[in-house]
């Protein structure tokens, strides 16, 4: 297992379209597995293929509220979603930028496991939120593209607020600069 680099907002594997997964050969194994490991320490809720530059519909997400079970969707879509609420999202691959976003309350989500068993997963809440998100990132989509550009932030380490963090208010563009910027500096060091 290895813990891949994360691509961020700008990159074109992140606008793609994503191929189905035909079989699950030990390429597809060996992607979940780095994806649990990737997800760990970078402490997202869920990770798509494309954030490690893979075009494939793999999605793996934590599933229990202790975060100790993660969860791999191979092909997931959803069947069948209800409701509407707003909240707040994140991204990996927009690291440190908050923004609303609406999704539905609940979804029901159709997937097949790593034996190729096909299974169904229900979400509320925070669950159905990110099963959207994550199912967007599949086709192409990041939240900033749904969010509401006037609530975009970005959230700041500070040690003077009583929860350790600062939120300053940004815009789409400025967004989309800092993240050419991390971009450049990755090639770089890809570079050296
Ligand atoms: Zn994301």
């Amino acid at each position: 297992m290895a813990v891949r680099e994360i691509t961020y907002c700008g990159e074109a594997v992140l606008r793609r379209n994503t191929k189905k997964v035909l079989t699950i050969d030990d390429e597809v194994i060996r992607l979940v597995n780095d994806m649990r490991e990737t997800m760990g320490p970078a402490a997202g809720m869920g990770l798509a293929a494309p954030q490690v530059g893979i075009s494939s519909r793999v999605v793996t997400m934590w599933t229990d509220s202790e975060g100790e079970e993660i969860t791999a969707l191979i092909n997931p879509r959803i069947v069948e979603q209800e409701g509407e609420e707003k909240s707040y999202e994140g991204c990996l691959s927009l690291p440190t930028l908050r923004g609303i976003v609406m999704r539905p309350s609940r979804v029901v989500v159709e997937a097949i496991d790593l034996e190729g068993e096909e299974f169904v997963m229900e979400g509320e809440g925070i669950m159905a939120h990110c099963i959207a998100h994550e199912l967007d990132h599949l086709s192409g989509k990041l939240f900033i593209d749904r969010a509401d550009p006037d609530s975009l932030v970005w959230m700041r380490p500070d040690e003077r607020e009583e929860s350790g963090v600062r939120y300053d208010p940004t815009t789409m563009d400025e967004a989309v600069e800092a993240f050419k910027r991390l971009i450049d500096q990755k090639r770089q060091r890809g570079d050296s």
